[in-house]
């Protein structure tokens, strides 16, 4: 169920993804704090090597002098005339050369440390944040923070640190050369260096807007082509496809345009700078050529102003680069910032205990923190006692998965409590708790893309290979898995073995076993299942259950027949409780529920 995005709805999303971020950014400066001693090594390295690029124009200028003085005097004395000059400005390029070298590594090294710094700390925070902040956030959008933020405040940061300290002392520096050399041909180079600046501002503020404009076009038609092949069997069903690829034309279309136009002010803004800095040359050398030819410079001079004018011209187009990256640059790093907070999630709890698996819900009232207007679970009251099994009954969306949500702690009850061997689970060491006391089983386990081996051993890592061997045959796994070639170290999901539903379950029975929890929540366990599956995994199930406190969800009474208390949910309220005989004899919801399902099964088998 997508819906497509219009124009103006796409641009608000756009506009809402650059605004999420609110974390501070400068605060990420504090993972630069190890490499300080890198850091000032590499500001150094990156003021030399700006000094020595202003002082090549004025070694030029020296150079110049000499070759003009050659011509006026002798021609036997060449070598001797330009030794010093040259070799001066052959040593100041090689100090730049070498200075250069030195603070790019040292300056890389210090970006990647500190990113996957940067990225450790955010992956920590997000790993221990609870589940509630996984209801309302993406993981799209966090793995992308991760990713795609991190390397933009590097790079930023990367620039900032060499473009930044180089651009402002050779801007400087050759400032100081221009006015030194000539205060007047400064001077008319300042007038037309600021109306030219202000003239390719405002140009350059229409083709960003251009530049957007077409983003947006190509945005556009991307979400009509991702919703279509997307939803493709729906197109084919209602014959749209051409309809669809016509849409998709024209939406081409009008990106195509809107990049030409772009591309065209691009041209004539490109041209445009050339032709003014060309101009800007023309113009030294016209005004200078006068100073000249009246004495008032030397040749020497006005080549080393040349020279120096393109370091400042430079330099400043580098500095309004650098600009709109330090932008870019402080948004990521609010984005990052955002989410990296160090001491994220509830107080965790430090009581262990040796587990009994004596289990109480006391007065409990919960609703989701995303919905917090919907009450899930209402005064839920139920005792548990150790190696007791309990069942929880009733519709989809009654609350029975919070329940065992809650016992796991992935969220605090609004009101009431939840007592584990008579203390408060808020209480408890969350790691202990969950680690070592509860096991969960699902409707649909998840393994990792790693060997069935490492999937079992998870949880428990120094779980040896034999008792690992152990826990698959007590989970009837044992011989399905040494039915494959590579038996235990067959690879599972991308690239591996694709498992059935019931191998999958069974690895997710042995995985659960190894830990040995003294608590299992089964939750629909089986459902997914085809009937001759759903039979072996049962099996393992049982195996599973004995000597230990079981709560098992289930949809299929069939299962729950046996359990010593048999709990019926209806909307977050506990409807009835008691044994299968108790609530059969009751004729209430529970009598109603095995009758509709024994009718549907036999109705099911009739046809
Ligand atoms: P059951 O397992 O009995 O089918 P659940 O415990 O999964 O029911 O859900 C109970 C209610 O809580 C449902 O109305 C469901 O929509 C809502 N719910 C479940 N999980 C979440 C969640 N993560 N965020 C918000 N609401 C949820
Ligand atoms: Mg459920």
């Amino acid at each position: 169920t997508t819906h497509r995005l219009n124009n103006s709805e796409l641009t608000r999303q756009l506009h809402r993804y650059e605004e999420t971020g609110q974390g501070d950014s400068f605060s990420i400066l504090r993972y630069l704090k190890d490499d300080i001693p890198a850091l000032v090594v590499a500001v150094l390295l990156a003021g030399g090597v700006a000094y020595f690029n202003t002082l090549i124009p004025l070694a030029l200028g020296n150079l110049t002098t000499a070759l003009n003085s050659l011509n006026s005097f002798s021609h036997g004395s060449f070598l001797n005339t330009i030794r010093h000059p040259a070799l001066q400005l052959l040593k100041y390029y090689c100090l730049h050369s070498v200075g250069t070298a030195l603070y790019i590594s040292v300056l890389s090294g210090i970006g990647e440390r500190f990113a996957s710094r940067v990225r450790l700390a955010l992956f920590r925070s997000l790993v221990f944040r609870d589940a509630a902040f996984y209801d309302t956030h993406k993981v799209g959008e966090l793995i992308n923070r991760l990713t795609g933020d991190v390397q933009e405040v590097k790079s930023s940061l990367k620039q900032i640190i060499s473009l930044g300290i180089r651009n402002t002392v050779q801007f400087t520096g050759s400032c100081i050369s221009l006015y030194t050399i000539s205060p007047s041909l400064t001077a008319l180079l300042c007038c037309s260096a600021v109306f030219l600046t202000s003239l390719g501002s405002l140009l350059g503020s229409l083709l960003r807007s251009a530049s957007r404009h077409a983003q947006d076009q190509v945005a556009v038609s991307t979400s009509i082509a991702e919703e279509v092949l997307g939803n493709l069997t729906t197109v084919k069903s209602f014959a749209m496809e051409e309809e669809e690829v016509a849409k998709y034309g024209n939406s081409l279309e009008a990106a195509a345009a809107a990049y030409s136009r772009l591309g065209l002010g691009i041209g004539l803004f490109t041209a445009g700078s050339a032709l003014a800095t060309n101009g800007m040359v023309l113009q030294t050398l016209f005004y200078g050529g006068y100073l000249l030819s009246s004495g008032q410079v030397g040749a020497g001079d006005l080549m080393a102003f040349l020279a120096s004018s393109q370091i400042v011209q430079r330099s400043l187009q580098n500095m309004s680069l650098l600009i709109s990256q330090v932008v870019k640059g402080t948004t990521a790093a609010a984005r990052v910032m955002q989410y990296l907070d160090e001491n994220t999630g509830r107080s965790p709890g430090e009581v262990i205990l040796s587990p009994v698996g004596d289990i109480s819900f006391r007065g409990v009232s919960f609703s989701y923190p995303s919905r917090p207007e919907v009450a899930v679970l209402e005064n839920f009251n139920l005792d548990i006692r150790p190696g007791q099994t309990v069942a929880l009954c009733g519709a989809s969306g009654a609350g029975k998965t919070t329940v065992g949500a809650l016992l796991e702690r992935f969220y605090d009850p609004k009101e009431g409590s939840i007592l584990f061997d008579e203390k408060s689970i808020s209480e408890l060491d969350t790691k202990w708790l969950r680690g070592s006391c509860l096991g969960y089983i699902g409707q649909e386990p998840v393994l990792f893309a790693t060997t069935i081996k490492e999937n079992i051993r998870y949880g428990v890592p120094r779980a040896s290979d034999a008792e690992i061997e152990e826990v698959a045959r007590a989970a009837n796994a044992h011989n399905f898995i040494s039915e494959f070639p590579e038996g235990y170290d067959t690879m599972v999901g991308e690239r591996g073995t694709t498992l059935s539903g019931g191998q999958k379950q069974r690895i997710a029975i042995a995985r659960a076993l190894l830990k040995n929890p003294s608590v299992l929540i089964l939750d629909e366990a089986t459902s997914a299942l085809d009937a001759s599956s759903e039979k072996v995994v049962s099996e393992a199930l049982q195996k599973l259950c004995t000597d230990r406190t079981v709560i098992v969800i289930a949809h299929r009474l069939s299962t729950v027949r046996d359990a010593d208390c048999i709990v019926v949910l209806n909307k977050g309220k506990i409807e009835e409780k008691g044994t299968h005989g108790d609530l059969m004899a009751m004729e209430g919801a529970y009598f109603h529920l095995v009758r509709n399902q024994t009718d549907v099964s036999e109705g099911r088998a009739g046809t």
